[in-house]
């Protein structure tokens, strides 16, 4: 119990240090021109245009329009900043460093066989607090996905793009899923809500994972298609746009992200992570790296019974292709229920 106070106590610190850096601000007065309301809050013109057509639907803006005339509001602007911002801040940087260190501690917990489901459940409530509420799911693995994307169609500026896939991928390098496991603002949530219906014994349904990844692949590759005008039909880019439900933490979700979102929530309570296994697009990337990640959930072979009972309590299909040793397999976040169940103990993090 006395690690679970710890990490109690290092996350009412760190939420304390939060809140003194978190406030952001953004220059904003209405009589300037579009161009200038971008250039005194560091962003591409081009792209404030994008975004203002994208969330606010205010169809052809000019650069020399002034932003009164426009209709835009302080509270507009506000979460189109907050959506837009990017920077190394040392706030971003302190949260970085956390997510390292939440990283180091789970991984030493796996290996010992103690990372317990209520030592996840206060590692989630932290990091939906801090990451999410406080740091404003900023920076964000599946946006940063998406716009790394854009940036190859020059929609976004790569320095940045390059440093976040790159954090986000070598957690991923590291142990299988490892960001998504414990990192992402919206994956954890997913994971709480889970886990809470679990302990109250709701049983849970696992959906096929050849449908399941069918779905989020193809619509990662109809992304692409879009994305660089092979497919027409939509907007360009914006296949993700409205079903982006990390907006929840900047009060900025548009009609079809507060249904995907209420519905993510509902379903969590019976179905494991169903944003990470239907949507998101770093789920796919983070699934294709976990095939080579140092560290994964493995068995040993001869000392198994083959009795079942990690299959059983598996979240999703992820042990059964462990046990089978499939080439594919399903998404393993690395939640610990198998190597705490196994009678033989022969499940580690290895
Ligand atoms: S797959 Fe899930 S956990 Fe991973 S980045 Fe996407 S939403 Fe977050
Ligand atoms: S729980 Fe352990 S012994 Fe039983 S099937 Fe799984 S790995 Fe084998
Ligand atoms: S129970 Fe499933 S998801 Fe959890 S660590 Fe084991 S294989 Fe991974």
């Amino acid at each position: 119990m006395k690690m679970n106070y710890m990490v109690v106590l290092l996350s009412i610190f760190f939420l304390t240090v939060g809140t003194s850096f978190a406030k952001q601000t953004f220059s904003f007065d209405n009589t300037m021109t579009v161009r200038e309301l971008a250039k005194a809050n560091n962003f591409n013109t081009r792209k404030l245009i994008h975004e203002l057509d994208e969330d606010l639907g205010l169809l052809s803006v000019k650069p020399d329009a002034i932003v009164e005339d426009i209709g835009l509001t302080k509270k507009q602007f506000k979460k189109i900043y907050l959506h837009m911002h990017e920077d190394l801040t040392p706030l971003v940087i302190l949260g970085m460093s956390l997510w390292v260190i939440i990283a180091v501690f789970v991984i030493i917990l796996l290996k010992k066989k103690k990372l317990t489901r209520i030592i996840r459940v206060i590692l989630f409530l932290f990091v939906i607090l801090f990451f999410g509420v406080f740091l404003h799911a900023k920076p964000c693995a599946m946006e940063t996905m998406v716009k790394f994307f854009k940036a190859t169609v020059g929609r976004e500026s790569w320095h940045l793009k390059i440093i976040f896939l790159s954090f986000f991928t070598l957690f991923g390098v590291v142990a299988s899923n490892l960001f998504c496991s414990i990192g992402c603002q919206i994956g954890v949530l997913q994971d709480l809500i889970f886990q809470l219906f679990r302990m109250k014994k709701i049983k849970h349904k696992k959906l096929p994972f050849w449908l399941t990844n069918g779905i989020r692949v193809l619509t990662f590759l109809m992304f692409l298609l879009f994305m660089y005008n092979i497919l027409d039909g939509f907007k360009t880019c914006s296949l993700y746009h409205d079903v982006n439900i990390f907006k929840v933490y900047i009060l900025s979700l548009t009609t079809i992200g507060l249904v995907t979102f209420i519905s993510v929530i509902l379903l969590s309570s019976i179905v494991y992570r169903p944003y990470c296994s239907l949507i998101c697009p770093f789920g796919v990337w983070s699934w294709i790296t976990s095939h080579l990640s140092i560290l994964r959930i493995k068995i040993r072979h001869d000392e198994c019974t083959q009795c079942g009972k990690c299959v059983e309590v598996c979240p999703n299909d992820a042990m059964k292709g462990i046990l089978e040793n499939k080439k594919i397999k399903s998404d393993c976040y690395l939640c610990g229920e198998c190597l705490n169940q196994c009678p033989t103990k022969c499940i580690e993090l290895k």
